[in-house]
């Protein structure tokens, strides 16, 4: 039996951390607060494998919050990633780089042109300013429980009714700010109607996780994506899948390679980020050719970065997609096949109540009852039993497997997760079930 990691080394950090930074991290969900505890300090990874600043290994199901498809310091994403150092880090001047990766990203996707960024958060901020000025409208829709970075608009609580304006989702963000976003339930095509038989005029977009994995993965049911593109069409607003999460992740063409390539149709915008930056700080936002026009210099809606299309992120990006073969997602979706059975095998013996969704790749376990049908929606996704899942992560923690510690997130896997990954998950899996009991 391995001992069970201790951690005085990432609790003497994470006290340092505290007094420096808020709650001790970059970015609130890298925190332990859900679950309790300190958060591990990593000093590196390698593969499937995290280590921590204590020298406890870990398999890595957080992969990045998505990013790592290939596994940690992939050998040749990290030569590319090399040359392209010794060649200097950023210019401020055009690259071939950024041609080859908008080239990949055309290629693998709908979208006919695009413009990198930075984070996520400027994809689909500067995806929603486009749309408006695309249209000439001003009000926005989107569903409650997905998240698409910490824009101010975005960042919106649903209002007291349906088709009701948003309250701002966190102090720092004005009433003005929310004031002219829609927030519906997802999955839920009566409220999307109602919305638009509302306020179609004003609409300038819907934006929706193409499926969403930010309250845990909820899917959208079929033909739901479909409808939307066609809501939007039919009142001349614009529909913009983020794909931030789901690009090149759910499969080699992301959500949209899962239910539009299937049924023919193509979001008028898509928002990337994760995968594509391949551990760097790379994102896109693209789409059809003539809203993508109306950007600047080319039209008149402005949008700039100094480091966007950075050399050394879209080196690591390009490396990364290029490397992602058919091959590799056969092998993430075995080895979370293999995972997602034998979590709900455990949870089943353990007697814990719970549902497992998947999007391509992507899945989730929720602590809820079966009983009462798949998780479809917000309101669904927060009847999670979140003393159960903190139970159950740190016994996966303390039998070294590292899972997200928020009861409402995906679990990643890389290919790099090979037999000893996976075997060490479902070792520790019985365990972790027994203590969510
Ligand atoms: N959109 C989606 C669907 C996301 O999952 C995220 C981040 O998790 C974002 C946007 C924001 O991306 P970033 O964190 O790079 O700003």
């Amino acid at each position: 039996m391995i001992p069970a990691p201790t951690a005085p080394e990432s609790d003497a950090l994470f006290a340092r951390a505290r007094a420096v930074t808020p709650g001790g991290v970059n970015s609130p969900v890298r925190a332990f607060n859900a679950v309790g505890g300190t958060p591990r300090f990593i000093r590196s990874a390698s593969g499937a494998w995290l280590t921590d600043v204590d020298g406890n290994e870990y398999v890595d199901l957080i992969c990045s919050w998505g990013p790592m498809l290939l596994g940690h310091a992939h050998p040749e994403v990290h030569a590319a990633v090399s040359a392209a150092l010794a060649r200097g880090t950023s210019y401020g001047a055009p690259t071939e780089a950024e041609v080859l990766l908008a080239e990949e990203i055309v290629d693998r996707t709908p979208v006919e042109r695009v413009r990198f960024v930075s984070s996520g958060t400027e994809a689909t901020m500067s995806a929603i300013r486009l749309a408006r000025g695309f249209t000439g409208r001003d009000v926005i829709v989107k569903f409650a429980g997905c998240y698409h970075g910490h824009v101010d608009s975005l960042l919106a609580a649903a209002g007291s009714g349906l088709a009701t304006f948003a309250t701002p989702g966190t102090p720092g963000v004005p009433e003005s700010s929310t004031a002219l976003t829609l927030v519906l339930p997802y999955n839920d095509r009566a409220a999307v109607e109602a919305a638009f038989a509302e306020h179609g005029p004003r609409i300038a977009c819907l934006v929706t996780e193409a499926a969403p994995g930010n309250m845990g993965v909820v899917p959208p049911e079929p033909g739901f994506n479909r409808f939307l593109a066609e809501t939007c069409a039919s009142h001349g607003a614009l529909f913009v899948s983020d794909e931030v999460m789901t690009g090149f992740r759910a499969s080699r063409l992301g959500q949209w390679g899962l239910d539009g390539a299937v049924e023919g149709w193509r979001p008028d915008l898509m928002t990337f980020g994760k995968v594509m930056g391949g551990g760097f700080p790379a994102a896109a936002f693209g789409g059809r050719a003539d809203v993508m026009s109306r950007l600047s210099p080319e039209g008149p809606v402005y949008q700039a970065g100094t480091l966007s299309g950075n050399p050394i992120a879209t080196t690591a990006g390009l490396a990364t997609l290029r490397l992602a073969t058919d091959d590799v997602y056969a092998h993430i979706t075995a080895a979370g096949d293999t995972i997602k059975a034998a979590a709900s095998d455990a949870l089943t013996a353990a007697g814990v109540p719970h549902v497992v969704q998947s999007a391509g790749t992507m899945f989730s376990v929720f602590f809820t009852d079966p009983a009462d049908g798949p998780v479809r929606d917000f309101a669904d996704a927060s009847r999670t039993d979140t003393a159960a899942y903190a139970a159950f992560f740190h016994a996966l923690l303390e039998r070294q497997v590292y899972l997200p510690p928020s009861a409402y997130e995906a679990w990643f896997l890389s290919s790099a997760h090979d037999d000893r990954a996976v075997q060490t998950v479902l070792d520790a899996l019985p365990a972790a079930a027994a203590a969510a009991a």
